[in-house]
């Protein structure tokens, strides 16, 4: 990024600083004089709630990644309350995010990339005419073809004012208190939603784990994902993006997913992508690999520990093969053959002894790298 920096974006810094100001300042300002009612505080928590996973789930995973199909009525109200949340048209946000997912870490084309700052990462890429902040909609020609979603890009503007002062002004009014229902359902709510998402681009790719994916700076971190509504496992999603999953396991605090799984069940969505499991162990174990030989080149181990080393990597590449082997033939049979019982239990049972020798050998390395462990001093 070249030193003389691209002009401000005038609109774009009004407006934070309008939202940040109302929402940080006035707003507890006017709750520690004033007070807020009950029914400011529950409209505020209910937009908080419902715009919040609208992204997550809509804007991110739905319309960005496709790792899932929705009926048009769940389409349109994550359309609607997505909108709440003004992180600009659907179309829009899909179009610079598969950008990121693309070119992640590049500064010469990731819109936020981390490597540009964490304050570029977080809102500076939105407060100036960066060239990696131009919106290029030949990124999104299959969303071009989802009516919700071109009519919510039409009517964007209006439909913003609409939600985020006059839903609150029409709640303050029907229950008696009109500016407080703006400043806390209104900005306050806003200002809050639009940090916690921004710490997507900033915080989740500066600060956690790297568990499947050395590749780039996205990182898994529990307590991020507690803001985020799950997003904060962001290094299994820039590994996995096709996955309607980003915390993995069933106890990680995903809401995004458990959203999309209730939605499967009510018949509003279909096609839940997900990764195989085998994938995301090799992953994993790749990492471990890693991990175990930077140890073995650092300490001074013994000779024996370098064999175990090579014959486990050995065995590791092996696996893989193996199962590339099998997807292969899978494919080769054709859809026919994989509807024949028979052949279907061979396949899986094939499948099976695969994962099983990457479950075991999971737990072998665990207990090298412990072997490993620098004696304390
Ligand atoms: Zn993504
Ligand atoms: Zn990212």
């Amino acid at each position: 990024m070249s030193n003389t920096k691209p002009p401000l974006v005038v609109s774009n810094v009004i407006f934070f600083v309008a939202v940040n100001l109302l929402g940080f300042v006035a707003a507890p300002i006017y709750g520690l004089t004033v007070g807020f009612s009950g029914w400011a505080w529950l409209a505020a928590a209910v937009i908080w709630i419902a715009s919040g996973l609208s992204i997550t789930v809509g804007y991110h995973r739905l319309w960005s990644h496709r790792t899932f199909r929705a009926a048009w009525p769940l389409r349109l109200a994550l359309a609607v309350f997505g909108t709440f949340s003004l992180q600009n048209s659907i179309l829009i946000w899909a179009a610079r995010h598969r950008v990121h997912h693309r070119h992640v870490d590049d500064v010469e084309r990731d819109p936020h990339s981390i490597l540009s700052g964490f304050w570029h990462a977080h809102m500076g890429w939105m407060t100036r005419r960066w060239k990696t902040s131009e919106v290029n909609l030949d990124e999104v020609p299959d969303l071009q073809k989802d009516p919700i979603v071109m009519w919510q890009h039409k009517l964007y503007w209006p439909a913003v004012w609409i939600l985020n002062i006059g839903v609150p002004a029409a709640l303050g009014w029907l229950t008696g208190d009109v500016l407080g229902m703006i400043l806390l359902a209104g900005a306050f709510r806003l200002a809050v939603s639009q940090h916690f998402t921004f710490f997507i681009n900033s915080l989740a790719h500066t600060w956690g784990r790297r568990n499947y994916s050395l590749d780039n700076t996205a990182r898994d971190n529990g307590w991020i994902a507690l803001m985020t509504w799950g997003e904060g496992y962001h290094n299994f999603h820039h590994a996995f993006q096709a996955d309607y999953r980003n915390g993995l396991r069933w106890w990680q605090f995903d809401p995004s997913k458990w959203l999309i799984a209730a939605s499967a069940w009510l018949g509003l969505a279909a096609d839940l992508k997900r990764t195989p499991w085998f994938k995301v162990q090799r992953a994993r174990l790749q990492i471990r690999f890693r991990e175990l030989e930077e140890r073995l080149a650092n300490a001074d181990a013994a000779p024996t520990w370098r064999e175990v080393f090579d014959r486990e990597l050995h065995q590791f590449r092996d696996t893989v093969s193996q199962w590339q082997a099998v997807q292969a033939e899978r494919v080769q049979v054709g859809a026919d053959a994989v509807r024949d019982r028979w052949r279907r239990t061979e396949f899986r049972t094939r499948y099976k002894e695969l994962e099983y020798r990457l479950k075991m050998q999971a737990r072998r390395l665990a207990e090298l790298q412990r072997s490993l462990q620098p004696a304390p001093a």
